[in-house]
């Protein structure tokens, strides 16, 4: 069993970078229309988990359907590394865009399904 650990993460440029703990085993695929055509791997923490290191003032917001999701993404490089929104509880909640984590071997995870498209 992994335990939650404390990774590093951020765009592909580097402008913008973070750390967050969150615990692997819990990865999830959405079939939500943007993480369809991004291929997101997404893990779920509270904001304290999560801590914006580099690149918050530069972020680019983009904001679809019922706007309680903030995609945000680089606008030098276009990647996502993570997003802020709201959970159906109306908890703040940060999206980490696993893929986008350092040192993290994507491939030997075993992410769940998760319909985002019937939010
Ligand atoms: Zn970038």
């Amino acid at each position: 069993m992994a335990e939650p650990r404390t990774y590093t993460g951020g765009c592909h440029c580097g402008q913008v970078r973070y750390e967050v703990t969150a615990d692997l085993d819990q990865v999830l695929t959405c079939n939500c229309s943007i993480c369809t055509k991004r291929g997101s791997l997404l893990t779920f923490v509270a904001p304290e988990k999560f801590g914006l290191r580099a690149g918050g003032e530069m972020l680019a917001d983009y904001q679809f359907n019922k706007k309680v999701i903030h995609h945000l993404f680089c606008p030098d490089c276009g990647v996502a590394p993570f997003a802020r929104g709201k959970g159906p509880d109306g908890k703040e909640m940060i999206a980490v865009n696993v893929r986008c984590l350092d040192d993290v071997d994507v491939a030997a995870l075993k992410p769940m399904p998760f319909d985002g498209k019937s939010l």
